[in-house]
């Protein structure tokens, strides 16, 4: 059965926007991106002095569940060159499960809906190019609505929009 998946890139380090297109490129065979938010340039978060981020959104198609998506993703991050760092602080490429269909899960290593999700504007910014009207499971409102509610300050559309593709 197939399920419609957002994932969420980050990445600080290097030649940044080679890394994502790297990550959309080398996603596993099982895994077909359908949709690409555009780029944005984002501040620091968290721990503040570091290089700003880009983030993007994808939105992609996977028999994969969730637990065989995640451990691929952290291979892809491996392969990649992601170095082992602290939490929240540089890294080559982050990639996170967003949303999974409606599905709602918590276990020690893997959370969906992604447990910061409603708090992160470099993370709903991008969402809401593909979904703005979106539900998460489990929360009461959609992506529009959490990114109003938040301070999008320094968020800014990063480079060309040609990384920004949606058929649908
Ligand atoms: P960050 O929280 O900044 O993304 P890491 O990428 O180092 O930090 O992830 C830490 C751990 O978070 C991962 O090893 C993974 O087990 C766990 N995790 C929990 N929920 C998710 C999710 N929805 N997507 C990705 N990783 C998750
Ligand atoms: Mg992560």
């Amino acid at each position: 059965m197939s399920h419609r998946v957002y994932l969420a890139l980050g990445t600080n380090l290097g030649d940044r926007l080679a890394n994502l297109r790297a990550a959309v490129h080398a996603m596993p065979p099982t895994v077909q991106p359908l949709a690409a938010s555009r780029v944005y340039e984002t501040p620091p978060w968290g721990y503040l002095d570091q290089p700003a981020f880009l983030n993007q959104v994808i939105r992609v198609q996977t028999e994969l569940e969730p637990q065989d998506l995640l451990a691929w993703l952290k291979r892809l991050e491996t392969d990649l060159g992601r170095q082992p760092g602290m939490r929240y602080g540089p890294r080559l490429i982050d990639l996170d499960i967003l949303l999974y269909d409606d599905l709602q899960l918590e276990s020690p290593t893997l959370t969906i809906p992604h447990p910061r999700l409603g708090e992160r504007a470099f993370v709903l910014v991008p969402l809401a190019d593909l979904a703005p009207d979106l539900q998460p499971a489990g929360m009461d409102r959609t992506i529009g609505e959490m990114l109003a509610h938040l301070d999008r300050t320094g968020i800014q559309p990063y480079g060309v929009d040609s990384n920004h593709f949606d058929p649908e």
